[in-house]
């Protein structure tokens, strides 16, 4: 039989990174055993779903790699169990929620709120679990109907077979609920508005599902889908698989509250797919060794349902920042420089030619950015080059700006008490600063490379007796920041023009 595992996102609000979790699991498990992999959306809510929200999963479910075999796409479905949104799937579910009425696996209920509350206080007041106390079960179809035609507002309950039920999880082993505790459940608003319960029953089913992964928050929802499965006579077998809660860093489950979890936050702040995949995967399944860096396809191979444990897994932020930084160190340059452009963009730094209009005629292909500030022309050579100066230390590409502002701004702002070195004297540091420049003019065009600005400089500077009172200057002068790349490296990358300009600046600033 072939695998078939779903997820299945409700787009009432973004995707976020538990629900990309449930995702990565159900397509590890279905991929491996080279199964399918669906999406279903599950937009019964209609007041609270919204198209956006549905673009958001589908969206970053694609960005995260984890194509999907069968399920809406951005223009049509795609795979022959479809239509994949729930809102679409309004007809099927009537049938049976019909065939239940019908066979009195299901009535119309007409308790008020006030009822309901009453019927619970007065369980509560007796000691026992409050729940639906099953007053409209004993309605005939007459009565319900009279109800219905005088106008009283109603739900379609579900009546609960009140025994034990119990169910393998793979990852919790043997489960059993009570049902004894539980009352007869809504599974429709009316005939057109089925609820979760009822309608992940059919889809499952339809759909030929075999292996339901989803969060451990679902755990109780199992049984109650279990007597719907078994009401509908449904032969479809499946099995369960409940995955363990994410954990702020608190050891509370991790929500809202905790900030926003959401993927698009993630990858709008510059964490690359394959790190984020990386990281959600070990929230929950342990390797098995000392390996902790996993491919997509790797993982694909590796990844088992039997070690994913039963405790709740840490959403531990310095080791998603740690595996982003080992993923950016193993980009090459050029590509990591293209990743950077929105975010310099973004901060007003650059802008790309060709984008607006007017740019087309007298750019050249060399130069497809501008430094906004200047308005020169910049290559994407010269993005690697400012990138390259990072990468061992960015754990998100949006840090960049803030590294990396100086390479895109005419002026530099900063206090002019930085430029000195151990207390050193405006007239020292202007003498010093008048030295490195000297050097630096002294190399010729094709000279201006790291290696020959770190040896002259190095030079002088063993010369001056202490370091830093030559290169902390210099490198002030250059970057405006307390902390930087080095200066010969930032020397060679803003080039000797600028290099000379910016020196020349901080005296002037003295
Ligand atoms: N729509 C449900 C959710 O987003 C899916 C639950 C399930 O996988 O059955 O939590």
């Amino acid at each position: 039989m072939k695998i078939r595992t779903r997820i299945a996102p409700s787009p009432t609000g973004p995707l976020h990174m538990g629900n990309a979790r449930t995702a990565l699991f159900s397509y590890l498990f279905s991929k491996k055993e080279g199964g399918d992999f669906i999406v279903r959306v599950e937009d019964t809510d209609k007041e609270r779903s919204e198209p956006k929200w549905e673009r958001d999963a589908l969206e970053n479910l694609e960005w995260l790699g984890l194509n999907w075999d069968e399920g809406p796409t951005f223009t049509k479905d795609r795979g022959s169990f479809g239509p994949y949104r729930q809102s679409e799937r309004t007809g099927i579910y009537k049938e049976y929620l019909e065939k239940l009425l019908k066979e009195k696996r299901a009535y119309w209920c007409f308790c008020t709120t006030e009822e309901l509350d009453a019927q619970r206080q007065d369980l509560v007041s007796r000691g026992e679990t409050p729940r639906y106390s099953g007053r409209c079960r004993g309605l005939s179809i007459p009565e319900q109907e009279k109800n219905r035609s005088d106008g009283k507002s109603a739900v379609i309950r579900f009546v609960i077979d009140p025994r034990k039920i119990t169910f393998k999880d793979i990852i919790r082993e043997e489960v059993s609920f009570d049902m004894a505790l539980s009352g007869d459940i809504v599974i429709a608003k009316n005939m057109e508005t089925p609820l979760y319960n009822f309608t992940v029953v059919i889809d499952d089913e339809l759909m030929q599902i075999t292996h339901v992964i989803r969060g451990e928050d679902h755990i109780s929802n199992t049984p109650k889908q279990i007597l719907i499965k078994e009401a509908l006579l449904f032969k479809g077998k499946i099995q369960y698989a409940h995955i363990p809660l994410l954990l702020a860093e608190d050891r509370t489950k991790l929500s809202k509250r905790h900030g926003d979890n959401s993927v698009t936050k993630f990858r709008e702040e510059g964490y690359l797919p394959e790190a984020i995949v990386n990281f959600l995967v070990l929230l929950g399944w342990n390797p098995g060794g000392e390996k902790e860096i996993f491919t997509l396809k790797e993982l694909i191979a590796e990844f088992s349902l039997d070690r994913v444990h039963k405790g709740g897994a840490v959403f531990n932020l310095q080791r998603l920042d740690w595996i982003n930084g080992f993923y950016i160190r193993q980009k090459n340059t050029k590509e990591l420089a293209e990743m950077i452009v929105p975010y310099l963009k973004e901060a007003g730094l650059l802008s790309q030619n060709g984008e607006e209009k007017e740019f087309h005629l007298h750019i050249q292909k060399s130069q497809p950015y501008t430094i906004q500030e200047t308005g020169e022309g910049v290559s994407l050579d010269f993005l690697a080059d400012v990138v390259a100066l990072y990468q061992e230390r960015l754990k998100k590409l949006s840090e960049i700006t803030q590294l990396a502002d100086f390479f895109f701004t005419k002026e530099l702002e900063y206090e002019k008490e930085l430029l000195s070195w151990k207390g050193a004297e405006n007239t020292a540091i202007i003498a010093s600063l008048g030295r490195s420049q000297e050097v630096l003019s002294s190399l010729k065009e094709g000279e201006w490379k790291k290696e020959k600005i770190e040896e002259m400089l190095l030079l002088e500077a063993e010369a001056a007796g202490d370091r830093g009172s030559l290169l902390w200057p210099l490198r002030v002068s250059l970057t405006g920041k307390k902390a930087s790349a080095g200066p010969f490296e930032v020397a060679a990358v803003l080039g000797k023009e600028k290099t000379l300009a910016r020196i020349t600046q901080a005296q002037e600033k003295l």
